[in-house]
Order: structure tokens, then sequence, then C-alpha cells
């Protein structure tokens, strides 16, 4: 099941998640639509979509944890 993106912790803006596929990885991302601050994430290529899946949990969880460090 895949959590919930909190708010931006700089600028309480929308999250939102992006995934690139480019020739040699995929790179995933978390970050700000407004104030443009990203977390990004790299699988090779060859992952399978779980590892893919599994990457991005990962990532919203760091991105959500930063969220409620900063939103004190
Ligand atoms: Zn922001």
């Amino acid at each position: 099941m895949m959590e919930q993106l909190k708010p931006c912790p700089f600028c309480n803006g929308e999250a939102n998640t992006c995934v690139e596929v480019y020739a040699n990885r995929v790179e995933i991302e978390v970050g700000c639509k407004v104030c443009g601050f990203w977390f990004t994430d790299f699988a090779i290529e060859g992952s399978s979509f779980n590892m893919l899946k599994e990457s991005e949990d990962k990532l919203i969880a760091r991105w959500n944890r930063r969220a409620d460090n900063e939103d004190i």
C-alpha cells in the first residue's frame, strides 16, 4: 500500500512523486511542486517492478520523516 505524501517541509506546498525512465536507469523522485525541493533516488537497469516500488516507498518514507522533523 502506498504511503500518503505529506506536504513540503519548507513551504507546505503540495508534494508529488515522479518516475523517469532513461536508457540505462530509472530515476524516482519525490518533490514539492511549489518550491522545487526534491529527493531523488535511482534504480539501475533491469530492476524489477517490485524493486522500483520498494525504492519509491523508501523515498516517500524519507520525505515524510523530513516533513515530520520540520513541522514543529
Ligand atoms: Zn515546497
